[in-house]
C-alpha cells in the first residue's frame, strides 16, 4: 500500500484527515526531503487549501499562502498529504473539541488520541505519512505523541517561524513534528528552523544539524530527574517505563542527579491565565467580517459580530475566550494578568537554576496513557490537569521532546519526556535515541 492509500483506507476509520490532497497536488521538487510526505495540521496555512482550525468559523476559508515552515519542507523536497484534523483553534487535550468530530487513537479506538494535534499524532502512527506538522502550546504535540506512541518534538520557543500559523497564545505557540523514527524527526526539523524576516520572533541563533546527534555519546552527561513530576496521580506502569529510561540512560554513561522546579505546582494555573489572555485577543479577529463566516439574517455590526461568534465557535473556545477577557479586565488585570507574568518569569527561573545541575530533565509526559472518550468531557479542570507535565516547557521556552519508551499492561503507549536548555534540541535527540522504543512495530494495521 502506498502512504497515500493508508491515508484514505484508515481515514475512514480514524478520522484523522480533514482533507487528503490528490498525489499530484503539492507534490514535491527534488531535494534533501524528497520521498518524505508531511502531513499539515489545519492551523497551519498552505495556499489554495482549507483552513479550518478544526472551527465551523472558518468552514468556508481558504488560504492565500504558504506557513512559512510548510513552504520551507516543500522546497526541500517534501509532498504534502493533507491537512490534520485537530481540536478547535488547538485548545483542548483529547481531539473532542474538534467541529468535525473526535480522532480515535489506533491502539484502541474507545480512547482519545490527545489533543489538540491529535489527527497529526495519528496520521504518524498508522504511517499515514513520514512526518506530521503539529502545534504545542502546552503540550498539544508532547501529550498525543504519547498517546499514539510517536515521537513528539517540540522545539525551542523561535526556533521555528510562525509566519502562517493561526495564533492561540502567541508567546507560547510552537510548531513542531511527529514521527515513527528520530531519524525523520531530526531531517524535518533541520530544514525547518532557523530566521524567517516575516516573524520577528523567529531566532538567528544557528541551526544545528540535528541528524549528528543521533550518533553522539552521552556519556558525561547530567540527567535531571525533577522531584515535583513524579509525585501522586502517576500510573505505576508510566512511572515504572520512565524509571526503566532512566535505568538506559544511566547504562549509557549519563549520571543521575535530582533536581527541584519549585513553582511547578503553579504552572497549569499560570498557563491558563496567560494563554486564555492571549487568546482572547487572538481570537478577536473571527469576527464575521474578515475571515470564514458570517451570521446571516443579521441588522446590524454589532450583531453580525454577536450571532457568528455565537454559532462560529464551540463551547471549549467560548469559554476561554471569556476566561481570558476576564483576567484581563480592569479591576483584575493586576491580581490575575500581571501576577501570572510574574510566576511566568518564576518558573522560567526554575528551569535556569535546574539547567545549572544538569544538561536534561525526564519527566513523564503525561500521568496517564490515553484515556477513554467522554472521560474528562464534562469537566474542564481534569482535562486541564493532562498538560501537568508538558505546559512548563511552553511557559519558559525550552525544547522538549516526547519519547515512545514502551506499552503498559493494556497495550497502550507510554511516552518520556526530555527538556533541555533553549536551543539545545541535539542533545534532547542524543538521549531520545538511547531510550526510544519503536512501539509502532508492535501496532496492527
Ligand atoms: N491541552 C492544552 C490546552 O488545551 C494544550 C493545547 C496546545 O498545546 N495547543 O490548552
Amino acid at each position: 500500500m502506498t502512504t497515500l492509500e493508508r491515508a484514505r483506507s484508515k481515514n475512514a476509520e480514524l478520522n484523522c484527515f480533514l482533507e487528503i490532497f490528490e498525489e499530484d497536488r503539492y507534490a514535491a521538487r527534488q531535494g534533501s526531503l524528497s520521498g518524505m510526505s508531511v502531513a499539515v495540521k489545519d492551523v497551519l496555512a498552505l495556499k489554495d487549501a482549507r483552513l479550518t482550525c478544526g472551527s465551523k468559523f472558518l468552514e468556508p476559508f481558504q488560504s492565500l499562502y504558504t506557513a512559512a515552515c510548510v513552504q520551507r519542507l516543500m522546497d526541500a523536497g517534501a509532498s504534502i498529504v493533507g491537512k490534520t484534523n485537530m481540536d478547535e483553534f488547538a485548545m483542548g487535550s483529547s481531539n473532542e473539541n474538534s467541529a468535525y468530530g473526535p480522532v480515535l487513537n489506533p491502539w484502541d479506538t474507545t480512547r482519545v488520541p490527545g489533543g489538540s494535534s491529535g489527527g497529526s499524532a495519528v496520521a504518524a502512527a498508522i504511517g499515514a505519512c513520514t512526518v506530521a506538522l503539529g502545534t504545542d502550546t502546552g503540550g498539544s504535540i508532547r501529550q498525543p505523541a504519547a498517546f499514539c506512541g510517536v515521537v513528539g518534538m517540540k522545539p525551542t520557543y523561535g526556533r521555528i517561524s510562525r509566519y502562517g500559523l493561526t495564533a492561540f497564545a502567541s508567546s507560547f505557540d510552537t510548531v513542531g513534528t511527529f514521527s515513527r523514527t528520530l531519524e525523520d524527526t531530526a531531517r524535518a526539523l533541520e530544514v525547518m528552523s532557523g530566521f524567517d524576516e516575516m516573524d520577528s520572533t523567529s531566532s538567528r541563533v544557528p541551526v544545528e544539524k540535528y541528524s549528528n546527534a543521533l550518533s553522539r555519546d552521552v556519556a558525561g552527561l547530567r540527567i535531571g530527574i525533577p522531584k515535583e513530576y513524579f509525585g501522586e496521580g502517576i500510573e505505576p506502569d508510566v512511572r515504572r517505563l520512565v524509571e526503566e529510561s532512566k535505568a538506559k540512560l544511566q547504562k549509557a554513561g549519563c549520571t543521575i542527579v535530582d533536581v527541584s522546579l519549585p513553582h511547578s505546582k503553579y504552572c497549569v494555573a499560570d498557563y491558563y491565565i496567560l494563554t486564555t489572555a492571549e487568546a482572547s485577543s487572538n481570537l478577536a479577529r473571527f469576527d464575521g467580517i474578515r475571515y470564514g463566516r458570517r451570521a446571516q439574517g443579521v441588522t446590524s455590526l454589532e450583531d453580525t459580530y454577536r450571532k457568528s461568534r455565537s454559532e462560529g465557535f464551540g463551547r471549549e473556545v467560548k469559554r476561554r475566550i471569556m476566561l481570558g477577557t476576564y483576567v484581563l479586565s480592569s479591576g483584575y488585570y493586576d491580581a490575575y494578568y500581571t501576577r501570572a507574568q510574574k510566576v511566568r518569569r518564576l518558573i522560567t527561573q526554575d528551569f535556569g537554576i535546574a539547567f545549572g545541575e544538569c544538561d536534561a530533565l525526564l519527566t513523564p509526559t503525561t500521568p496517564t496513557t490515553a484515556f477513554k472518550f467522554g472521560e474528562k468531557v464534562s469537566d474542564p479542570l481534569a482535562m486541564y490537569l493532562n498538560d501537568i507535565f508538558t505546559v512548563s516547557a511552553n511557559i519558559a521556552g525550552v525544547p522538549a521532546m516526547s519519547v515512545p519508551v514502551g506499552l503498559d499492561s493494556n497495550g497502550l503507549p507510554v511516552g518520556a519526556q526530555l527538556i533541555t536548555k533553549h536551543f539545545d534540541e541535539s542533545t534532547l535527540f542524543a538521549l531520545a535515541k538511547e531510550i526510544h522504543v519503536r512501539v509502532t512495530d508492535q501496532l496492527p494495521l
